[in-house]
């Protein structure tokens, strides 16, 4: 535990002091005296190749206006939030006032932005705090692309316009106990009876999925044996949804276990767009371009904390910034955001240009990924002993960094994916028999 067991960071107001609430006021430097903790978050210095000057005018305004909010709304509260596992359910007004649910999506009240836009805003909030970029992505990039991409007119106006408020919630369920990156083999059923379907079933590990208004599920369609998309309520009786408990990434995200047991779904609430598992990819395609920009925004806060800190604490009578190996892996992370931002740039750009592929958006997810991964492991050097207190950021999106790597196709599946496009040989399917041992 911190030295300051007393100081709810809750309570801070924008200078790190709890003035505001008629309580004396506590500088975060009494709690840390060696050094300014994330609640005061640092100011962006991993902008080195100015990438600033590859945005629209609108794309730096959405840059500015997340980051701002970021970091004054959430900054001084996903300490708690993340030690506790708990979901800050008051922020979520304040990223609706953000405009960046639904944030491609034309019309139904959805802000229709540019992808890169959109990822310039993923990253932003990444840099702060990966777990609101995950409820995020899981509520837009997932669950409302696919009604955009895979519903009907009546679909989008009825449940659009107030996703893109926040209002209400969505998550997306396609994992399952038994089928993970293997979820095409999923055994969820949908069975056509009068008015509607039966959905019978479970799901695993989604996002959102305690708390959502709205959750989009994947089924088997027991007549064609194909993967149908369904919009469920979620107080569709015979739905039930409980959270996982003991994660050690993501803990602000209420990642849930679903049961559905004979879940009435009306004909209305069938996604005409969703016949086979191929339709899922239209979704995938999009999100898994946001969730490489994930890593991106992660890289950039830690590597924000490190560089304050290593100027702010001193060691032998010098600042850590004074020391050439601290530079080195100082050098080697800002190398990193820059390559990184990059291939996140182009990415946006060649599907900006309908030129991406299903292993463009593999290679940039899982190679970013692994970059981030890096960069975190050298941030919690630097930090030392700080480097493992969630109050100093490196270490909970190092813990963060880890389910990323995970979901939307593993690294490995991802490298699996580029693999195919760029030999013609899937390798998803070991050899169906065990080779004979040689007698010899
Ligand atoms: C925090 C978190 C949030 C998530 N949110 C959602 C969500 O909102 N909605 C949703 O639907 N899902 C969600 N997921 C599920 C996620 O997409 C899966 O965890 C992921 O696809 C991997 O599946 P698995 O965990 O079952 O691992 P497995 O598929 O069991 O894989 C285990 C290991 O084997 C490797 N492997 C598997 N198959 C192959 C192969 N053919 N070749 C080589 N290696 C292979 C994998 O790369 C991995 O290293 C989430 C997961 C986590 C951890």
């Amino acid at each position: 535990m911190t030295a300051h067991s007393s100081l709810n960071p809750a309570d801070l107001d924008k200078s790190g002091t709890r003035s505001h609430l008629g309580l004396p006021a506590m500088d975060v430097s009494l709690a840390f005296p060696q050094a300014t903790p994330a609640s005061v978050f640092p100011s962006c210095t991993s902008d080195y190749y100015h990438f600033d000057d590859l945005l629209t005018q609108e794309e730096r305004d959405i840059r500015i206006k997340v980051r701002k909010c970021m970091e004054k709304e959430v900054a001084p509260i996903m300490a708690r939030y993340w030690e506790r596992a708990e979901f800050p359910f008051h922020v979520v007004p304040k990223l609706g006032t953000l405009r960046i649910s639904g944030s491609t999506i034309k019309g139904y009240g959805c802000p229709g932005m540019s992808i890169t836009g959109s990822a310039i805003a993923t990253a932003e909030v990444a840099r702060v705090d990966a777990s609101c970029s995950t409820f995020i992505l899981v509520h837009s990039s997932l669950a409302m692309l696919t009604i955009a991409l895979c519903g009907s007119e009546q679909q989008k106006n009825r449940y659009l316009p107030s996703l893109a408020e926040l209002s209400t919630v969505a998550c997306w369920a396609l994992t399952e106990p038994d089928y993970g990156s293997d979820a095409s083999g999923l055994r969820t059923i949908a069975t056509k009876v009068e008015g509607g379907w039966i959905l019978e079933g479970q799901k695993r590990w989604i996002g959102n999925s305690t708390f959502a208004d709205v959750l989009i599920i994947f089924a088997r369609n027991t007549s064609t044996n194909q993967i149908n998309g369904f919009i469920v309520k979620k107080d569709a009786p015979g739905l039930t949804a409980s959270k996982i408990e003991n994660k050690i990434g993501l803990r602000i995200v209420q990642n849930g276990d679903i049961i559905m047991k004979k879940v009435f779904v009306p004909d209305d609430d069938r996604l005409p767009g969703v016949n086979s598992f191929q339709d899922t990819n239209k979704v995938l395609a999009v999100s898994r371009v946001m969730v490489s920009w994930q890593p991106i925004g992660i890289a950039m806060g830690i590597y924000d904390i490190c560089h304050r800190y290593l100027m702010e604490r001193k060691q032998f009578g010098a600042p850590l910034a004074a020391f050439q190996i601290n530079q080195q892996k100082l050098v080697q992370m800002l190398g990193n955001v820059q390559a990184m931002f990059l291939v996140g740039w182009r990415l946006c750009k060649l599907y900006e240009a309908g030129k991406m592929t299903p292993g463009h958006a593999s290679l940039g997810k899982a190679w970013i990924t692994k970059k981030a991964r890096e960069t975190a492991a050298l941030g919690r050097e630097l930090l030392g002993g700080n480097g493992i207190l969630a109050d100093f950021l490196v270490a909970k999106a190092f813990c963060d960094l880890e389910p990323i790597y995970t979901y939307e196709g593993t690294y490995e599946i991802n490298s699996l994916v580029t693999g195919r496009e760029v030999t013609g040989y899937a390798a998803f399917k070991p050899a169906a028999s065990k080779p004979q041992r040689s007698r010899l």
